[in-house]
């Protein structure tokens, strides 16, 4: 703790056997223990959380959550988009896949936190729409999608939308089993000494966190500053160019689809 600020830090976008993830809530804690992780961020498919699934997972988060902070999320699903949100139990279950994915600003008012998925995956589908529709975040860096590195192009088109939008950048793992190396984590600062479901979504709304890789390695949620080591730029550099190429193959479809360019 330093200045009267905490520390925590946890990990993003992670599936348990709710939906398709293949390690249980009580598999997911374990893990998160030995990774001395503060809080594990679970977004479960919507599709797989219907009816009285959801205030189930809610309530097995909330009794697993000893020692780490099991916060229970939605990966949303609309117009060919995934949309992590992050919100109380009960503002999670007033939540559709249209008001989530469509309607942000509606999600924000309950309270909840929005962030749009691996972006690079649903370009095809509506990237003009997508950009302009007001996330509190962008996963700028999805561990399963992007690989070991950040999302390159993702984070230029973030770049190139100009001031007067405030986009958050998160990494996310998208995890469904356990990853072997390298895990990008999200250090939190919180102004109290417990963490809370409630302090976690006011410091990532903030944006009062870091993108933890290692000790050496961090970037920070505005993305002006990246420090990363030079495997890992080169890695991301290959991966810029193989995504460059799928976003343009992207745009292509689009337009022939519409006649519009996004
Ligand atoms: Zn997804
Ligand atoms: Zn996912």
């Amino acid at each position: 703790m330093t200045d009267g600020m905490a520390e925590f830090v946890g990990v993003l976008h992670v599936h348990s056997t709710f939906s398709d993830g293949v390690m249980s809530l009580a598999e997911i804690r374990e893990w998160a223990l030995t990774e001395e992780l503060d809080f594990v961020c679970v977004t479960d498919h919507s599709k797989r959380l219907r009816d009285t699934r959801l205030a189930e997972f809610c309530s097995e988060c909330e009794r697993l959550s000893t020692n780490v902070l099991l916060v229970p999320g939605v990966e949303f699903e609309h117009s060919g988009r995934h949309v992590l949100t992050i919100a109380p139990a009960d503002v999670l279950t007033t939540l559709t896949d249209e008001i989530a994915v469509r309607d942000p600003e509606t999600v924000r008012q309950r309270g909840g936190l929005t962030i749009w998925a691996h972006p690079s995956l649903t370009y095809a589908v509506s990237l003009r729409d997508a950009v302009a529709t007001p996330y509190d975040g962008w996963e700028i860096w999805n561990r399963k999608v992007d690989g070991p590195a950040p999302n390159l192009p993702v984070l230029s088109l973030l770049r190139g939308l100009g001031s007067g939008r405030e986009i958050l950048s998160f990494a996310g793992l998208d995890m469904h089993e356990q990853i072997g190396d390298t895990l990008p984590r999200l250090s939190l600062r919180t102004a109290e000494s417990e963490l809370t479901l409630a302090s976690l979504i006011d410091s990532m709304r903030a944006g009062d966190y870091t993108i933890v890789i290692d000790a050496a390695r961090s970037m920070t949620p505005n993305s002006r500053a990246i420090n990363l080591s030079l495997s890992l730029r080169v890695r991301s550099y290959a991966r810029h160019a193989t995504t460059r190429a799928r976003c343009t193959a992207a745009a292509l479809k689009h337009r022939v689809l519409t006649g519009v360019w996004p």
